[in-house]
């Protein structure tokens, strides 16, 4: 605990997406909804918010009042639409000199401290810093060297561009929240932080709005078979999620006589990053493979009906090659449904591997066809790790999450104003020291 204040208002910066987007497709996913749900939290705790992203359409205002207390700034970057995000470096100078104009047009002292998400909102951020005179705490979200290092075949690598921006604003952060231990790690193996400058900030889910509930009563919502076996996955469908796995693992079960089982998979969400060259090409795996009428897809659900999704499955299946956590993972469990996921990055925490759901390693299809059958043939297993995971996500809230933000956000203030009460006292001993005096010093 420090003994600093609690920030008044807090400049949110996210570049790339914004917190209003729909979550599930292109660049919208996990990290629209970080910066939403510990937004508007903030703000119930008497800490403003304003949120600043790039306009991606020419109706986009300069300011919404998106929540009480929270503002979203759309800041003019470059071309509203057609810019990939790996185009978005080019327009950072833009992006920078919206944020810094808008801050000039405020009384000094605006913001008390900059939250900055993903690499790109760094380096704007980075420079805010300085000009602004306050700290800067930095999540990543996501670190190329980790997606590298776990790419699925055929995916592209991030590129080295990517990996030189985040070491930068690692070494500029106040302070770097990271997702979980094996993110904080990450950060000090491969990015050769400053451990003392790191925070383990877990993630969270909305509890009340991830509940668990009648399962026929969803399925009926959603129109789905009361009497089949439902496995599914939500999120952004690229080659990183590794739903062509679940596909290919899948498969032979639902193809399978004799199990006295009828087995539906359901896809949630929508094409994104590298999966973006080929939107149908899962689709086309699922028809190759002659499985069409035992697969949904539906296109991304705002979360009053994903929780429907989660309710009316048996099992979530979150096969990722990397995970800096997996929201989904703990939104499943909240509303009572297990979860079969890949062990990798935070996966391993958002599971309770064996009590709430059962981690595969490796991307083998053979072996989660295996631990998929092993699962959906004991019904009886299903039903009592869908119990324990309630428990489980119950220790994931955001307002959790919250709580230790501020807590860095408080480090974050108390360390930078030694810093610049030591520069300051360095300066005047420099000019004390210098021939003539301080007066000739300053000059
Ligand atoms: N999501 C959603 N609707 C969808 C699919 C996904 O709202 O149709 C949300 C989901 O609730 C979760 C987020 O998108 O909060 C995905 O987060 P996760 O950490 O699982 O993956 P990421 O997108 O960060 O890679």
């Amino acid at each position: 605990m420090t003994s600093s204040p609690l920030p008044r208002r807090v400049a949110l910066i996210s570049v790339h997406t914004s917190p209003l987007a729909q979550p599930g497709t292109g660049d919208a996913g996990g990290m629209n909804v970080y910066v939403w749900q510990t937004a508007i939290r903030l703000a119930r705790r008497g800490i403003e918010v304003e949120i600043f992203t790039r306009a991606t359409s020419s109706s986009d205002a300069p300011s919404v009042a998106a929540a009480p207390g929270v503002t979203v700034r759309h800041v003019i970057a470059g071309p509203f639409e057609g810019l990939d995000k790996r185009d978005l470096p080019a327009q950072l100078c833009a992006f920078t000199a919206g944020v810094l104009r808008a801050e000039a047009a405020q009384a000094p002292g605006h913001y008390d401290v900059i939250h900055s998400h993903y690499w790109l909102s760094g380096q704007v951020g980075w420079l805010a810093r300085d000009r602004w005179g306050v700290p800067l705490v930095h999540t990543a979200h996501t670190l190329a060297a980790v997606k590298n290092a776990a790419l699925a075949e055929g995916d592209t690598a991030e590129p080295q561009l990517r990996v030189i921006g985040e070491q930068q604003v690692v070494g500029e952060a106040d302070r770097l929240v990271a997702n979980t231990e094996t993110e904080a790690a990450e950060l000090l193996s491969m990015y050769d932080a400053d451990a003392d400058r790191i925070d383990v900030v877990t993630p969270g889910a909305d509890l009340e709005c991830y509940t668990p509930g009648s399962s026929a009563e969803a399925r009926s919502v959603l129109g789905l078979d009361p009497d089949e076996t439902i496995v599914t996955f939500v999120g952004r469908i690229q080659p990183l999620k590794a739903p062509d796995l679940l596909v290919a693992a899948i498969a032979p079960l639902i193809k399978e006589v004799g199990s006295g089982r009828k087995l539906r998979l359901l896809i949630v969400g929508g094409p994104s990053g590298s999966g973006l060259q080929r939107p149908t090409a899962l689709m086309d795996q699922v028809a190759e493979l002659g499985i069409s009428e035992s697969v949904t897809f539906l296109p991304p659900q705002p979360s009053d009906r994903l929780v429907q999704v989660y309710r009316a499955s048996d099992l979530v299946a979150v096969p990722s090659h990397s995970e800096s956590f997996g929201l989904v993972a703990i939104e499943a469990q909240a509303c009572g449904t297990p979860v079969i996921a890949a062990d990798v990055g935070g996966l391993g925490v958002a599971v309770d591997d064996g009590r709430t759901g059962v981690l595969v390693n490796g991307h083998v299809p053979g072996d989660w066809t295996n631990a998929l059958e092993k699962l959906l043939a004991q019904p009886d297993r299903l039903a009592e790790l869908g119990r324990n995971a309630r428990r489980h996500a119950e220790k994931f809230s955001w307002e959790h999450t919250v709580d230790q933000l501020i807590e860095s956000y408080r480090w974050a203030m108390e360390s930078f104003a030694a810093q610049t009460d030591a520069a300051h006292r360095d300066a005047e001993q420099a000019a004390a020291q210098t021939p003539g005096g301080p007066a000739r010093a300053r000059r």
